[in-house]
């Protein structure tokens, strides 16, 4: 019976229980008996009662529940062959040979990584004394790599969506909507930070859903190229202006917080507000959204998606072969899908994850008033 061990790993994102509640459950459904590892890769190097048979039980009640209940970490060691070969000793005490990963872009290259040195790390276990070559010649030949992704900035290129993205909407707009009651009974304007690093799709799609006034992503560096004007803040203010102009009694500004302007230099709330406040005379305020963002209970969205996903990685364990390159389960167009994971690492550090054009203009043109025009 192959034995699964599930781990989450990197930032914490909505739906990861999810896909730890179906991995467990479909795993022991095909026959397999499902292991947790707790606290990310922490946990695969310590061992000892941080790896632990998981039952049906042991996940009731997961499916509503934010965060993740079997704990994340960004692991030094692991990083290290050191770490490498605790975490290979562990797997190998426990039987367990595969591994399906619930983390972003750095936790699935250091699955990988483990992988690829898997043969090595066992040699020296049993070179060193540590193993006996009886223990590891059966899980030798390979271990199984599946990852998934959970990250709530929707980063990773070759999937449409990642687990806890939506979740992380959810939150955004529902604090947005807040702040535009305030803005509408002072006639203020806000200058709002969303998380995202240097990926827009949640500043972006924030923007879409409460008909932002202003958003600024660090894919599309201001003044845009097609602008007549030199610099984003006269090219931002006339904006703004226009809309108060048009009868608006509330300005929106949203920043992702990777945001970068034409030379690279990074734009900060506090200096938007500056320019605001003296160049619109509009009385403005900042607020920083920070880890609210990260979602509590998740949407039904990321449940589906991280159910579908977690059933899907189990199929992946199972069809795996020590010749195929390790699978990253993702969605496109509406299907689940299973891509190389590493092919998806690199062209998300190569290019970053496309956005859309077409949204992008949408979110900042149907501001303008000669959108229909
Ligand atoms: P997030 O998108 O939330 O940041 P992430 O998975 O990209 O998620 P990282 O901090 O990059 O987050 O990685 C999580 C953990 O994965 C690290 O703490 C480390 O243990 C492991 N890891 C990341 N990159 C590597 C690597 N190149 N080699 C080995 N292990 C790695």
């Amino acid at each position: 019976r192959k034995r699964v061990g599930i781990l989450t790993s990197g930032g914490d994102s909505s739906g990861m229980n999810a896909a730890v509640r179906a991995i467990t459950r479909y795993s022991i459904y095909k026959n397999c008996i499902p292991y947790a590892i707790f606290d990310g890769y922490d946990g695969l190097v310590e061992g000892g009662s941080k790896i632990r048979e998981y039952g049906w039980e042991n996940v009731r009640g997961f499916l509503a529940v934010g965060g993740t209940s079997i704990g994340s970490a960004r692991c030094l060691i692991f990083r290290e062959r050191e770490g490498r070969l605790k975490a290979a000793y562990n797997l190998i005490k426990n039987g367990i040979d595969a591994l399906i990963i619930i983390g972003g872009d750095g936790s699935l290259t250091g699955a990988n990584i483990l992988r690829t040195e898997w043969k090595g790390l066992l040699d020296e276990l049993v070179q060193k004394g540590k193993l006996q070559e009886s223990e590891c010649s059966v899980l030798r030949n390979n271990l199984t790599i599946v990852g998934l992704v959970g990250s709530i900035d929707n980063d990773m290129s070759l999937t449409d969506i990642t687990i806890g993205a939506y979740t992380s909407l959810h939150r955004i707009c529902e604090s947005l909507d807040s702040l535009t009651s305030t803005a509408l009974s002072h006639q203020r304007a806000f200058v709002v930070e969303v998380m995202g690093r240097h990926c827009g799709w949640l500043a972006l799609m924030a923007a879409i859903a409460v008909g932002a006034d202003w958003v600024f992503l660090p894919e599309r560096p201001p003044p845009t190229v097609e602008s007549t004007f030199e610099d984003w803040e006269t090219e931002m203010c006339n904006r703004l202006l226009e809309q108060r102009k048009l009868g608006s009694k509330k300005t929106l500004v949203i920043v992702c917080e990777g945001a970068i302007d034409r030379h690279l230099k990074p734009i900060k709330p506090e200096y938007i507000k500056q320019v605001i406040d003296k160049r619109c005379g509009l009385d403005t305020r900042v607020t920083t959204l920070g880890h609210v963002q990260r979602g509590g209970t998740p949407c039904a969205f990321d449940r589906i998606l991280a159910t579908l996903q977690g059933v899907q990685s189990v199929e992946a364990v199972l069809k795996s072969t020590p010749d195929t390159p390790a699978p990253m389960i993702g969605m496109s167009q509406n299907k689940i899908t299973s891509v190389p994971l590493m092919k998806a690492v690199e062209l998300t550090h190569a290019v970053g994850k496309a956005i859309s054009e077409k949204n992008f203009k949408l979110a900042m043109e149907l501001r303008d008033p000669d959108f229909n025009a």
